[in-house]
């Protein structure tokens, strides 16, 4: 069912990459490869190598590369003379995205929440949720979690916990406490208690915070799946100590974990919820920020941006509720295939006795060293799929199909994981019995 990309004919000319493109560049060197089409799960290099698709631009493509619906709907849009810019002035588009995001997310799940349309990456909705809790509260700090991602922007670094990223800052990253996520510290230590206790002390040292930033699944971090009691009490805390909750779902958003949300059905209302990467359904940039009516205490203009109206993404963005959210079957479907994908880890770790991390379609497998990480990725790429790790180490290799995969073919995918990661502990046997 995979073919395995085997060069064929000649290999085209990269040496424009090296020659002109900056050393930031970083997937492009773990898949050497140059790509030309998409569709669906598979994307195609020139070379004549097809590959199934584990990561989905970082779980940007929830619903699989050019999906048909939404790309007819974009072609419509644009052959029609659609607005493509409009600064934020109202369009036909943006009127069409925000009616259909209030009919079919945001009213079913009891939400009053405004929407607020920042600069189109997930790390502008993340500055604007922070630069609001700020405002709203007069407060300056920040509580963010250990093994935490929010972006790279400067508010959002400061947000972060890695390392490395936030070495790239060059200022002071301030302003921002890293308390423990969820088991931080393992099963036995409740962290939302040492938070408590942190907050109600006023000599702890731990200012008094404007907002409590937290994604209820960690993406980069590692795929710490937080419980929902823990957040819960994460949310009373918040609310306890006058600061705002933000919930970052930006990756865990938009289906990944089985909802539209990632809190659905928890028991609790986040002040700010900010949303980006699978929000437009095709890989358009296109990014909000969600808020209580009365934290919208914004005056006009007073968080900018020319990009805040990517018409091209509402008109995706628009058809992907309407095909996928507009009924219960698409998110059972993801559940379903959520159990299929922790059924088939499960069986991975337990026969090497690694560990299972995550929730519904974003999980993955620990195994606790990122060069075996990386070296299972690789051997994986070259048989015909793409995935990548997660991590403070790089040490979570991690599963992120788009949602929308045939049963056969995600199990087609485990296969080949499955299969690499037996050849790499086997290496590894043999390098360790010389
Ligand atoms: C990817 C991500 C961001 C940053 O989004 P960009 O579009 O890369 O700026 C922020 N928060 C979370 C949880 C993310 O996964």
């Amino acid at each position: 069912m995979i073919t395995t990309p085997q060069p064929s004919g000649a290999i085209p000319d990269r040496t424009i990459y090296e020659r002109r493109e900056s050393a930031v560049r970083s997937y492009a060197r773990s898949m050497p490869r140059q790509f030309g089409k998409a569709e669906g799960v598979w994307m195609h290099d020139d070379q004549g190598g097809r590959y199934l698709d584990f990561l989905s631009g970082c779980s940007t493509l929830n619903y699989g590369h050019n999906h048909p619906i939404l790309k007819q709907a974009l072609l419509d849009y644009i052959a029609a003379d659609g607005i493509a810019h409009g600064l934020d002035l109202h369009t036909h588009a943006k009127r069409d995205f925000l009616a259909t995001f209030e009919q079919l997310i945001l009213k079913p799940r009891g939400l009053d929440h405004r929407v607020m349309f920042t600069g189109p990456t997930g790390t502008n909705a993340v500055e604007a949720a922070i630069k609001l809790a700020r405002k709203v509260t007069g407060r300056e700090m920040v509580i963010a979690f250990t093994n935490g991602f929010h972006g790279m922007t400067l508010g959002a670094l400061a947000c972060t916990g890695n390392a490395t990223k936030r070495g790239g800052a060059g200022v002071p990253l301030s302003h921002v406490a890293h308390e423990p996520y969820f088991d931080y510290y393992g099963p036995e230590v409740d962290t939302a208690d040492l938070l408590e206790q942190r907050l109600a002390d006023p000599s702890s040292g731990l200012d008094a915070p404007a907002a409590i930033l937290i994604e209820t699944v960690q993406g980069e971090g590692g795929l710490n799946a937080a419980s929902p009691e823990w957040l819960r009490r994460i949310a009373e805390i918040a609310k306890a100590h006058g600061a705002l909750l933000i919930v970052d779902d930006i990756q865990a958003g938009c289906g990944r974990t089985g909802g539209f949300f990632s809190f659905e059905d928890m028991g609790f209302t986040p002040d700010i919820v900010t949303l980006a990467k699978s929000l437009s359904g095709m890989g358009l940039p296109f990014a909000l920020t969600l808020l209580r009516p009365e934290l919208d205490q914004w005056s006009p203009g007073e968080h900018n941006g020319t990009f805040r109206g990517n018409n091209h993404a509402f008109v995706t963005a628009t058809a992907a509720l309407r095909h996928f959210w507009g009924s219960a079957d698409f998110q059972r479907d993801v559940e379903r295939r959520g159990e299929l994908l922790a059924m088939r880890l499960g069986r991975i770790a337990a026969e090497h006795g690694f560990e299972v991390r995550g929730r519904g379609m974003m999980r993955g497998v620990n195994v606790a060293s990122g060069e075996f990480a990386s070296a299972v990725t690789a051997a994986c790429f070259d048989a015909g799929l793409i995935i990548e790790t997660s991590g403070a180490h790089d040490e979570v290799i991690k599963v992120l199909a788009p949602l929308v995969i045939d049963d056969a073919v995600l199990a087609a995918g485990l296969d080949i994981l499955e299969t690499k990661i037996r050849e790499a502990m086997a290496a590894d046997y043999a390098v360790a019995a010389e």
